[in-house]
């Protein structure tokens, strides 16, 4: 019998959700997939491909390059990161810039882009045992995961934890500026028509503002054990 789950973090942007994923992956040996590096890597080729240079916003201009797209999160081991590769490149540092942190919210409001990454994203979980965060994962991707867990946290919290990650690659910004872009994404990622960023009543809410890493452990793992004792007594 397949013991594996399929777990979806959703949530408010740095609200920690990856390294609570990244963990929960690693207690589990699951396969972690962070959906919002998808939404950065095509924002990445959008910005390559110079869609965002001309008043003449063309979407449609843009849709053929994601025909043939292609993802893959492999695990490097020596340093303990899931680095993600478009099309055979490895993006990881480069989505990480302000760039495009300014432009992904527009391009994950794109019906076409949402589409082709939702489907990515349904193939990767086929065999379960994957551990899967963004904002519509439970919601749209995965609606009938076993665990579905909505991370919030305080815009300040959120805004530090940010602002200490964009200093670490030596991006120069204050902290103002980081705060302003995230309540421009939170605006964005809630507001949006198509799978806006939304509790439902089936999520496990986490606030962290003031929870260390541990306790959210402690809490996710007394669920998970809870679930797979559930399945078992079932069959
Ligand atoms: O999680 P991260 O901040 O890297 O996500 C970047 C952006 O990608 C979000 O602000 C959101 O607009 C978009 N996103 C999304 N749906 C997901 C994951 C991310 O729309 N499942």
């Amino acid at each position: 019998m397949n013991d594996k789950i399929i777990i979806s973090i959703d949530g408010y942007s740095s609200s920690g959700k990856s390294s609570l994923a990244k963990e929960i992956s690693k207690k589990l040996k699951y396969k972690y997939i962070d959906t919002g590096a998808m939404y950065r890597g095509v924002t990445l080729l959008a910005i390559r491909k110079g869609i965002f240079n001309s008043d003449l916003w063309n979407v449609q201009n843009f849709i053929p390059f994601l025909k043939n797209i292609n993802f893959k999160f492999i695990c490097n081991n020596k340093i303990d990161q899931t680095d993600i590769f478009l099309n055979g490149e490895n993006i990881q540092s480069e989505i990480r810039s302000l760039d495009v942190t300014k432009k992904v919210s527009f391009i994950s409001q794109i019906p076409e882009i949402r589409e082709k990454l939702t489907l990515i994203q349904k193939n990767f979980g086929e065999k379960k045992g994957i551990v899967m965060d963004g904002r519509d994962i439970g919601s749209s991707v995965f609606p009938k995961s076993e665990l579905k867990i909505f991370m919030k946290g305080s815009i300040e919290v959120r805004s530090y934890r940010r602002y200490r990650d964009l200093q670490k690659i030596g991006e120069q910004i204050s902290y103002e500026e980081v705060r302003t872009n995230i309540i421009h994404r939170d605006i964005m990622d809630t507001s949006r028509t198509i799978s806006p960023l939304k509790k439902h009543i089936d999520y496990i809410e986490i606030d962290n503002t003031f929870l260390s890493m541990e306790k959210q452990l402690n809490l996710i793992f007394q669920l998970i054990n809870k679930i797979k004792k559930n399945k078992h007594s079932i069959v």
